[in-house]
């Protein structure tokens, strides 16, 4: 049994990896408190509860007319039998892109090493000295740069994600996470969703639009 807490999936998406239809799977945990999180349903971590076999089985049923799979969380690296789950996707000729937050270097290079995944996709939340400002408080940057570092040498392709809340983020910290990268073409910037964020003080606060983005940082790549 691959001991993976599953919180949901979407049987086909033609969004969440851009040029391919995929399948995407929600593990159920995350390990850190994004105020903006859209998803505070996926995370609480839980000790139990719906393992992957449903969505393995449905998975098996519409392989070949799917091109791979979304793994999003929560935080899939967290989970004991990612490697697992990952091969089970592979083994059936699937592509696997992996949604990170970034913050388990060692299971992501474990990961990439074993060929199990052919895209990664990692938030970075904010710039290095200020990361705990959207992580609820959580200093992690020191694990994203390390799965930064480990992700730009492993020759697979990636995405680098920035999630832009006007109300903790102002431009010019935008601006710095941008000088931060080096101004990676794989960096891409969002705009928070309020409605249902992990804290809900946020819901009442604006998005930028993705025109305000690209008059903020002319000639980023806007997503949403
Ligand atoms: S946005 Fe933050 S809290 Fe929500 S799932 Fe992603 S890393 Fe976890």
């Amino acid at each position: 049994m691959c001991e993976v807490l599953v919180g949901g999936h979407v049987p086909a998406s033609l969004l969440d990896w851009p040029g391919k239809v995929c399948a995407t799977l929600f593990t159920a945990g995350c390990n850190l408190r994004c105020p903006f999180c859209h998803n505070p349903e996926l995370v609480p971590v839980r000790t139990s509860g719906e393992g992957p076999s449903g969505f393995l089985e449905m998975l098996h049923d519409r392989r070949l007319f799917l091109d791979g799979v979304c793994v999003s969380g929560g935080e899939p690296c967290m989970q004991r039998g990612i490697g697992e789950l990952l091969g089970r996707i592979k083994s059936m000729g699937l592509l696997v892109k992996l949604d990170t937050n970034g913050t388990y270097p060692e299971v992501l290079r474990d990961l990439l090493e074993q060929g199990l995944v052919d895209m990664v996709a990692m938030d970075i939340k904010a710039h290095w000295d200020l990361y705990p400002l959207l992580t609820g408080g959580l200093d992690v940057a020191s694990m994203v740069r390390r799965s930064l570092e480990i992700i730009r040498s492993s020759g697979v392709d990636y995405e680098l994600r920035t999630t832009w809340v006007p109300a903790l983020m102002s431009v010019d910290h935008l601006r710095s996470i941008r000088f931060m990268l080096n101004d990676d073409e794989h960096w891409v910037v969002q705009p928070f969703r309020p409605g249902r964020c992990l804290k809900p003080e946020l819901d009442e606060t604006a998005a930028a639009s993705p025109d305000e983005i690209m008059d903020a940082l002319g000639g980023v790549r806007v997503r949403g």
